[in-house]
């Protein structure tokens, strides 16, 4: 593991200044016109913001002076302020933890992958679901974050890439964006569902980032009434759900929330989904040692999916220090999938990322607060 030089993008927060992150095209027309601007500076403005990635006023070089001045008394760009960063010795995973204006801390990981470079945000700070083996449940739920501090966590990233100054030594091929993004880190994006869906249309958006939504991925703890209303939108972003044990007895003792929305009407819920967008749900499962790993089980989830439009993501667990729960061995992790798969159910065991670098979700900063 390797600590690295804070970038450059990891300016002081102001929360006095309004957050141009937080803003539609249209309500930073009427920003940039309460200021006695013309409407077009906003699209100038906006265009430096997710095409160009600009963190700061002063990279804005084709808007006067006295302009850039005058929107760095009234606006801030970046929420965020890097308290640490860290890269895996291979080079291919990246962490950081971020503070908040108000003291709170998040995180992101970014995975460079041969041909994809994947980005796990959060959508809260802390949560509220409770999971018994999750690092952030520790701490509960903190706040839900912005529409901009989720967004801000992807252009730092897509700032990152844009500049390999600013890059560690690797020996991954760097590529120029951000382009896949998982909604798995901190927090249960369903419990934060405006804002999250605020940020998702913004990061779609092709005058904002621009990213196809079929490359994004909401990963939910299975908040069955949010399922459906996801269901009705009319972007196409993936749906992933942690579902961990194929019973309710088990499930209850790993992610409490089980009990308002037990197993049998979760899988409803995903049925009604698949139904109406006809489109591929992920379960992710997060295999643990001797708790949810057995052939027993692999049977009785293989009972409970069989014919469901789906695929298994079998997540071998990032252990906590000091927690009961450990990840399986590859063996157990093989047979698992083993069943699922003669089962004809897709099966794929995750490759596990950034293991030394505290990059489960919620881990580097549980390490931060205990070493402080
Ligand atoms: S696993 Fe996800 S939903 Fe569960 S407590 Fe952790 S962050 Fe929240």
């Amino acid at each position: 593991m390797t600590e690295i030089p804070l970038h450059p993008a990891a300016l002081p927060a102001a929360p006095s200044r309004i957050a141009l992150l937080d803003m539609t095209l249209p309500e930073m027309e009427a920003f940039v016109r309460a200021l006695g601007l013309p409407a077009y500076r906003a699209r100038q403005i906006y265009d430096w913001i997710y095409k160009r990635f600009a963190a700061d006023f002063a990279e804005m070089s084709d808007l006067p002076l006295a302009l850039r001045t005058q929107l760095q008394a009234a606006a801030i760009i970046d929420p965020l302020r890097v308290a640490t960063q860290v890269v895996s010795s291979a080079g291919d995973t990246l962490k950081v933890l971020f503070s908040l204006p108000d003291g709170q801390s998040i995180e992101a990981v970014l995975m460079l992958y041969d041909n994809r470079r994947t980005l796990c945000i959060s959508s809260q700070a802390g949560c509220a679901m409770g999971c018994t083996f999750c690092a952030t449940a520790q701490g509960g739920l903190a706040r839900n974050l912005t529409s901009g501090e989720i967004i801000a966590q992807v252009l730092y990233f897509a700032r990152y890439l844009a500049n390999p100054a600013a890059l560690p030594p690797t020996e991954v091929a760097r590529p120029a964006t951000v382009s896949n993004i998982v909604l798995m880190g901190m927090g249960e994006p369903l419990h934060n569902y405006s804002n999250v869906w605020a940020a998702l249309r913004r990061l779609t958006d092709a005058n904002a980032f621009g990213l196809g939504a079929r490359h994004i991925t909401l990963s939910t703890v299975g908040l069955v009434p949010q399922i459906d209303k996801m269901a009705a939108e009319d972007l196409q972003i993936g749906l992933a759900v942690s579902l961990h044990a194929p019973n309710d007895t088990l499930r209850t003792g790993l992610v409490p929330i089980n009990r308002g929305y037990p197993v049998n009407e979760l899988l409803d819920a995903v049925r009604r989904y698949i139904e109406q967008t006809h489109r591929r749900v992920t379960f992710e499962y997060a295999l643990m040692r001797g708790i949810n790993d057995t052939p027993a089980l692999a049977e009785e989830l293989a009972g409970k999916l069989r014919g469901l439009l789906c695929h298994v993501n079998l997540i071998p667990l990032n252990p906590i220090p000091d927690s009961p729960y450990q990840p399986s061995t590859s063996y157990d992790a093989e047979n698992f999938a083993s069943i699922l798969r003669e089962a004809g159910i897709s099966t794929t065991i995750r490759l596990r990322r950034g293991i030394e670098i505290n990059a489960g979700c919620g881990q580097l900063r549980r390490a931060s607060k205990i070493s402080t």
